[in-house]
């Protein structure tokens, strides 16, 4: 790569696409040979035109930057060529117009958009799965003219005002000569052709909005954020065209016992203090229990709280959390005490407890004082906050 363009258009490496152009500008009106007098200006002309090719789309400026050749070895291609020496007359008329010289009618039939639709999802679902009705508003196949637009019998003709080129030319007087733009056809859009007789359904568009319900298919595990990808489930296309994607971004919405860390669930449960000090074995209904096709098995979970519980330990059931939406296994659910002191206590049970204390040496207590970022008050503190 000998030519610098960057040096050809007289700018900075990091120009702006602002700058290129209207360095591109100034001296293409400068060296245009029409113009000129400098006995090299037809090759500078060719060079800038070379250099505001590339410099001007992001693509080519970035191989060119990396030390490739964007334009292939030669200056070629794209179509749309004037007779200056391979010069692309476009755009030339680009940037001194700011239009964008079209090329060619376009064709009716066009690739339809992508959709994103939001669905939310319980915990349940969200951590087992579940097949779940989706109402779309969305754009699909005209049925009264199966995408072609047309009535029944007509089919389209050429556009008598663009002969079918789907764009007219303008001629512009210049000091530069005469300029050539072009623009689409008002007449058929561009299109070159015109439906005489457009589908009274979808006037012609060839797909029309409607409502439908689809079955969205989510995978156990997963969390809010998460996309799922149906392929040509979007928007059909301008003349029937293929449809796009539509993704589904999930959202979990908070549930009232469990909360989720990852693969864990984690749940809190109040335990009477004589519980606690004794052990004991609880029962505890499950996140599953709501799945509609829940094995009564699984409703419910037997937990073991051991003697000498304390507040905040957390006792851990393996296998019992969320299903990991890549790999294999649950995680754990996290089952987290919180010592219960008896309020309201009756004089007999006072008296139980004063023999209690006096049983253990507590009826005048050492307090002992609890260092921070330690034991319950931590954990107390991240559970809750
Ligand atoms: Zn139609
Ligand atoms: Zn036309």
């Amino acid at each position: 790569m000998a030519t610098d363009y960057y040096q050809v258009l007289g700018v900075p490496r990091d120009a702006t696409a602002e700058q290129i152009k209207r360095a591109y500008r100034k001296l293409a009106m400068k060296y245009h040979p029409d113009v000129a007098d400098e006995p090299d200006a037809a090759e500078r002309f060719k060079q800038i035109g070379e250099a505001y090719e590339v410099l001007q789309d992001q693509n080519k400026r970035d191989i060119y930057d990396r030390g490739g050749d964007p334009l292939g070895g030669g200056f070629s291609g794209m179509g749309g060529f004037s007779g200056m020496g391979g010069f692309d007359f476009g755009n030339l008329v680009d940037a001194m117009f700011g239009a964008h010289a079209s090329r060619g009618p376009r064709s009716r039939v066009q690739k339809g958009q992508n959709s994103l639709v939001r669905m939310h999802l319980t915990l349940a679902e969200a951590a087992f799965g579940i097949t779940k009705p989706m109402k779309i508003n969305t754009v699909v196949l005209c049925s009264r003219c199966n995408g072609t637009g047309g009535e029944a019998g007509s089919e389209p003709v050429t556009c008598t005002a663009c002969q079918g080129h789907g764009e007219v030319t303008q001629i512009q007087r210049s000091f530069l000569g005469d300029i050539r733009t072009s623009a689409a056809c008002p007449t058929c859009r561009g299109y070159g052709t015109v439906i005489p007789n457009p589908c009274l359904e979808c006037s012609g568009e060839g797909r029309v909005r409607a409502a439908r319900t689809i079955n969205v298919k989510v995978p156990a595990g997963v969390d809010t954020g998460n996309r799922i990808h149906l392929d040509s489930q979007g928007e059909v296309g301008p003349g029937g065209g293929p449809a796009g994607d539509l993704f589904v971004e999930l959202s979990v919405s908070r549930h009232d016992v469990f909360t989720r860390n990852q693969s864990d669930l984690e749940m809190a449960v109040t335990v009477p203090m004589t519980a606690a000090a004794l052990g004991t074995e609880i029962k505890l209904k499950t996140l599953e229990a709501e799945r509609d096709d829940c094995d009564p098995e699984d409703s419910e979970i037997m937990v073991t709280i051991p003697a000498g519980t304390q507040s905040g330990t957390r006792v851990a059931v393996p296998g019992r959390g969320v299903p990991k939406l890549r790999g294999r296994g649950r995680g754990d659910l996290g089952v987290t005490m919180i010592v219960e002191t008896p309020q309201r206590l009756d004089d007999e049970q006072q008296e139980l407890l004063r023999q209690f204390a006096a049983l253990r040496d507590e009826s005048r207590p050492e307090v002992q004082v609890e260092r921070q970022g330690k034991g319950v008050f931590n954990w107390l503190k991240d559970a809750f906050s």
